[in-house]
């Protein structure tokens, strides 16, 4: 456990420091760049490690595994989150427990989310996902209903939409994926210009392990990394 601890802590120290170029070089501050790590399959107390040593947001991807972890998790020192694809039948589960749902992608979904919050009196932060690699069974709203699917959001009271979302195909070289990141901050900004009542396009989330510094390059504001801290998901 000391070895895995040690490791975490080196690679903590390599991201912030990949982040802070990343930053500098699209003319951002480090603090303009929310560092969230991807906790799945993570133990508690490797989670706590790291959020020791400065990391202030986790995200989870499966309800089970929040719910089962929730009480373990050092949330004084650190924002929960929700990333993973969320099914209606779960929102009850974890909508007093996170912050944000970063993986909103339906009018149904939003529903139940703002339904559930109103029970808890509370009005919850959501992240729109969109599919921009346009790719088939995978989540995500289609780029082009975007539009539609933030109109119909936007009048549903109990929610607030603070940004976007996405997890791009699979890329063999870096140019590629920086075209969709590209795509996705077009996105972004045009949206944040239309004014809407329960909209504020603040978050951009997007890249990965692989790919963050890009990802911020690109204009994100958000980076989603897992194994790059914790080390590989497979080899545990
Ligand atoms: C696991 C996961 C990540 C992080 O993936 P890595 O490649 O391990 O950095 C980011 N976003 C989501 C939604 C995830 O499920």
């Amino acid at each position: 456990m000391t070895k895995l601890l040690d490791s975490v802590t080196e690679n903590y120290k390599l991201i912030e420091q990949n982040i802070c170029d990343a930053a500098e070089k699209a003319g951002k501050s480090r603090d303009d760049i929310i560092f969230l790590a991807a906790t799945k399959t993570v133990e508690p107390q490797v989670i706590n490690h790291a959020i020791s040593l400065g990391l202030k947001y986790i995200g989870e991807n499966r309800v089970q595994e929040l719910v089962s972890k929730y009480d373990s998790y050092d949330l004084e020192n650190a924002d929960l989150q929700f990333i993973g694809h969320l099914q209606t039948n779960k929102v009850r589960q974890i909508i007093d427990k996170v912050s944000l749902i970063q993986s909103v992608d339906s009018v149904k979904l939003a529903q139940e989310v703002a339904r559930q919050a109103k029970i808890h009196h509370k009005t919850m932060n959501i992240l729109i996902e969109v599919n921009i690699g346009q790719e088939k069974n995978k989540s995500g709203v289609m780029p082009e209903m975007l539009d539609t699917l933030i109109g119909e959001i936007s009048e549903i009271d109990g929610i607030f939409v603070k940004g976007l979302m996405a997890i791009p195909p699979v890329c063999d070289d870096k140019s590629e994926i920086c075209k969709y990141f590209e795509k996705m901050h077009k996105i972004f900004i045009d949206n944040s210009v239309k004014k809407s009542d329960n909209v504020s396009m603040e978050l951009l989330s997007m890249g990965m392990s692989d790919d963050y510094s890009e990802a911020i390059l690109c204009g994100a504001n958000m980076v989603r990394v897992g194994s790059a801290l914790f080390g590989s998901r497979t080899k545990k």
